[in-house]
């Protein structure tokens, strides 16, 4: 047994649904602009590549979790979105293989502080600050592909305080999982335990503290996370 020199963090996890087991997070990968709707609100190329960016495994919060608002912004956003989590990994993923890789699927919120990821983007900085903070990832129970399938459609919304902000249809997507998950293995060796967050339908909008966010993917699951007062 290894004998560290201080406590070693706790390994960050996500319920798996109708299981008491979890399914133990490795990375937390997102991708940037995936429907075309979402794009357009934020004024960017319909036509570029997928990107993608990373958050911290510990910035995951659970179904039923509190989010602290967090520090430095006036304008944290939502972005629902489509959660797909690894079984296996690898590199340079062939399209037709990467369902092989997947364990299954949930749904989760991109939080995003925009006043600060916008500020970072126009000094070209990098965007840590802006979707890598902490609890700025909740995410629901994981339904296994082996119960469910791949589904390639199915509505997806999120309501804040019982009112509709976003409602897409996975059939939205302009990559695919397949895609997503091959494109990103030409970047990093994907590994069992690696998420990753497909992107947001349109309707993003602020959110402040007392606001309840119910997001829901037809066919997976539902996520109900509250904005809590900030940390002190
Ligand atoms: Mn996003």
């Amino acid at each position: 047994m290894t004998d560290y020199v201080i406590p070693p963090p706790p390994q960050a996890t996500l319920d798996v649904a109708g299981s008491s087991k979890k399914f133990p997070v490795r990375r937390i990968w997102c991708v940037g602009r995936n429907y075309i709707e979402h794009i357009r609100e934020m004024g960017q190329d319909e036509r570029a590549p997928p990107f993608f960016f990373a958050k911290p495994a510990d910035a995951i919060v659970p179904d039923g979790g509190t989010v602290p608002y967090p520090s430095l912004t006036k304008d944290m956003h939502h972005e629902v979105e489509l959660v797909v989590a690894l079984k296996s990994g690898g590199i340079n993923i062939p399209v037709e293989k990467a369902n092989g890789c997947i364990y299954g699927y949930g749904v989760g919120v991109d939080l995003t502080r925009r006043d600060l990821q916008i500020a970072s983007r126009e000094l070209k900085r990098p965007w840590e600050v802006g979707k890598a903070f902490d609890a700025s990832a909740p995410c629901g129970p994981l339904k296994p592909a082996a119960e469910i399938g791949h589904p390639a459609k199915g509505r997806i919304t999120l309501k804040v305080n019982g009112q509709v902000r976003q409602d897409g249809d996975l059939n939205q997507l302009i990559w695919n999982v397949p895609e997503i998950i091959s494109k990103l293995s030409e970047m990093v060796a994907l590994e069992a335990g690696d998420i990753i967050m497909t992107g947001t339908p349109a309707g993003v909008a602020a959110t402040v503290a007392g606001d309840k966010l119910e997001c829901e993917v037809e066919g997976i699951g539902k996520l109900t996370v509250t904005i809590g007062q900030p940390k002190k």
